[in-house]
């Protein structure tokens, strides 16, 4: 079915926007693809990522209404690339509600805005939605399945979901969170769409997400109403358009299609040709895209072995094998790059202003990997000759990434093509037995999501409320954080200091922070309002910019400690405060013992006033 009036995905961003900013929101920028000061993510993967300090209750400067396209990717998702709907790279476009309006209203315009003929005139009959339908912890979402109701959506459309469905958060452990009510397109054919809504079939594609946040999860495990009252919305930009236009596959829209034409040029086969070819041509695009918008960034990352990198490596790398099994024998990947290029030049300049960079690494890494790719290939041919029991071993995958380049998922992939398994566990001693820990924990967090909180950054983390609480014991009172930046190798923190620390300070920091590691002060987490503490701790930022509730870690406070334990068993470490206090939304480690040796590698100045320490646990 093609619809008269086509619709690009240029319409669709500022139809989105306009129509927000219609209903009192503030447009705002797409916010970068690389955390800026999240260490416990590697990439952007929702709307909402930027805006989680004014979801905790921060003032916006655009207001309590904003609205934006972001770039996202998902790395847990690439094992779904392939399919029609899912990539590792896509835009999500969002409006934000920070205590403003809440369900009725957002709900709505979310059917305003698909059904209206202003809008996007969607026909209502081949929509759906889904509600919470209650458990132990939270009732069902009544309001918002009366809400529907109440604009016509027959009962039989709306689907009672559980938490796994329709409830998200919190990100980590405690934290906001609620239910949400998810909007679905039926893509089959018009004269086709079933009375009653199933979401397990998949011609009913998700297109739209309310997310409604109004509980607090307390570390008990206790869902409280929260006071400031949220709501995120987030649209999948590839999926709507697709269906705007009558597709039931997002890689036909003019997102993809130039890139899907190149891919059938370059190789001589057809998109549409088998199965298999449908797949890898999509993978190729996919996934050439989403290395694109990752090194296109303006905080935008090249192929490497660790973080963010290792990801780019891997995108580039399993697009390039796609490549060998459609016959591709040249280097092909900046030429797909460009035509990505071309598509976003104009919707994010910043792509166009890194091209050379992009193009020049691209080929770069295709060269590299070209080189040993065919030998890899053949060693893993000869593999499966010897193989009698199905399955790779450990130091057999190992091998091949460490002499052929391959990723693990590249050889999962290969052995799952031949009916093999992999022993991954084995793989991965392997990988510790070689010492490669940056890149066991980058195959690690390449599937990490909003929670993943690895444990070399928690405790990177801990470290630096303890260099903080000795800045001011060896500088006198009155040091503040002024930055902070965490990585699996170091932390970085920016102080006001108006001189250069001398060699005595720096080691007097040092010993000091070690001193307290080894006497393995226990750290002690109490929720508090607010007020009361700000009354016993200094804070470095806008006292209001911290929601009404907070947490205050605190390391080596004794009475802190008995009363965590209920029982007069506390370390005697000096009395009063402990040694450090701080709000603060953790996560930390629990005793410091564990962080080992800390050691300052370089202290310089950071800007006026500012002087940056960077510091590393060994
Ligand atoms: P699905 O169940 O289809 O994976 P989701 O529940 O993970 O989707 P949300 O986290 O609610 O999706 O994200 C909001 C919207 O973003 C979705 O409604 C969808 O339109 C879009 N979206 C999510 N993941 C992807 C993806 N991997 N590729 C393209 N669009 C996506
Ligand atoms: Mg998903």
């Amino acid at each position: 079915m093609l619809l008269n009036n086509m619709i690009t995905s240029k319409q669709l961003r500022q139809k989105y926007l306009d129509f927000f900013k219609n209903k009192g929101h503030t447009i705002i920028p797409s916010a970068s693809l690389i955390p800026e000061n999240d260490p416990t993510v590697l990439f952007t993967t929702a709307g909402m990522h930027p805006l989680v300090p004014y979801l905790l209750g921060e003032k916006h400067a655009g207001g309590k209404r904003v609205t934006s396209c972001q770039k996202c990717v998902r790395t847990d998702d690439i094992d779904e690339v392939g399919d029609a709907t899912h990539h590792t790279f896509f835009e999500m476009l969002g409006n934000w509600s920070f205590n403003d309006y809440f369900k009725e209203e957002a709900i709505k315009m979310s059917w305003e805005f698909l059904t209206s003929k202003n809008c996007l005139g969607l026909d209502p009959n081949r929509l759906a939605v889904s509600v919470f339908k209650g458990d132990d912890d939270a009732p069902f979402d009544q309001e918002s399945f009366d809400l529907w109701k109440k604009l016509g959506v027959s009962e039989k459309r709306i689907a009672k979901l559980p938490k796994k469905n329709n409830w998200w958060g919190p990100a980590g452990q405690t934290g906001p969170c609620g239910p949400d009510t998810e909007m679905f397109y039926w893509v089959g054919d018009s004269d086709k769409v079933p009375e009653s809504f199933n979401d397990d079939n998949v011609l009913w594609v998700e297109i739209w997400n309310d997310v409604f946040m109004q509980y607090n999860k307390k570390a008990e495990g206790v869902y409280e109403p929260l006071k400031q009252k949220n709501v995120d919305t987030g649209m999948g930009l590839e999926r709507t358009l697709a269906v705007l236009n009558g597709f039931d596959d997002n890689y036909q829209t003019e997102l993809f299609w130039q890139i899907i034409l190149k891919i059938e040029e370059i190789s001589g086969r057809e998109y549409i040709e088998n199965k298999d070819i449908t797949k890898s041509m999509r993978v190729i695009a996919d996934h050439i895209r989403s290395a694109v918008m990752i090194m296109g960034d303006d905080r935008g990352v090249g192929p490497s072995n660790t973080d963010q990198g290792y990801v780019v490596r891997r995108l580039i790398r399993r697009a390039i094998r796609h490549g060998r099994t459609l016959g591709i024998k040249e280097n092909f990947c900046s030429k797909i790059a460009e035509e990505v290029i071309k598509i976003f030049s104009d919707v994010y300049p910043e792509v166009e202003r890194n091209c050379q960079f992009v193009i020049t690494e691209i080929a770069k890494e295709e060269g590299k990997f070209r080189n040993t790719l065919e030998e890899g290939i053949k060693k893993f041919e000869e593999l499966k000759l010897k193989i009698k029991d199905l399955k790779i071993s450990g130091i057999e995958a190992f091998d091949l990434y460490q002499s052929f380049g391959f990723p693990l998922e590249m050889t999962i992939e290969l052995a799952k093509e031949k009916g093999l398994e992999v022993d991954i566990k084995g793989f991965e001693e392997e990988m510790k037995k070689h010492q490669e820990l940056s890149r066991a924990g980058a195959e690690q967090k390449f599937k990490g999501g909003l929670a993943d909180t690895s444990e070399i950054s928690t405790k990177y983390h801990t470290a630096t409320h303890l260099l903080l609480a000795a800045l001011n014991k060896v500088l006198g009172q009155g040091i503040y954080q002024r930055g902070s930046n965490i990585t699996a190798e170091r932390l970085r923190f920016d102080f006001n200091w108006p001189e250069k620390l001398t060699a005595e300070q720096i080691k007097a920091v040092e010993e000091l922070v070690n001193e307290k590691i080894k006497a393995d002060l226990q750290v002690v987490m109490t929720e508090m309002p607010k007020d009361i503490a700000l009354k016993e701790v200094k804070v470095s930022f806008d006292p209001s910019k911290y929601p009404d509730m907070v947490k205050v870690y605190k390391i080596g406070d004794p009475s802190a400690i008995r009363q965590a334990h209920g029982a007069e068993q506390g370390r005697s470490t000096g009395s009063g405060q402990g040694f450090s206090v701080e709000l603060c939304g953790g996560p930390h480690v629990e005793h410091i013992g564990m962080l080992g040796r800390f050691r300052i590698v370089k202290e310089e100045a950071s800007s006026a006033g500012v002087r940056r320490i960077k510091a590393v646990l060994e």
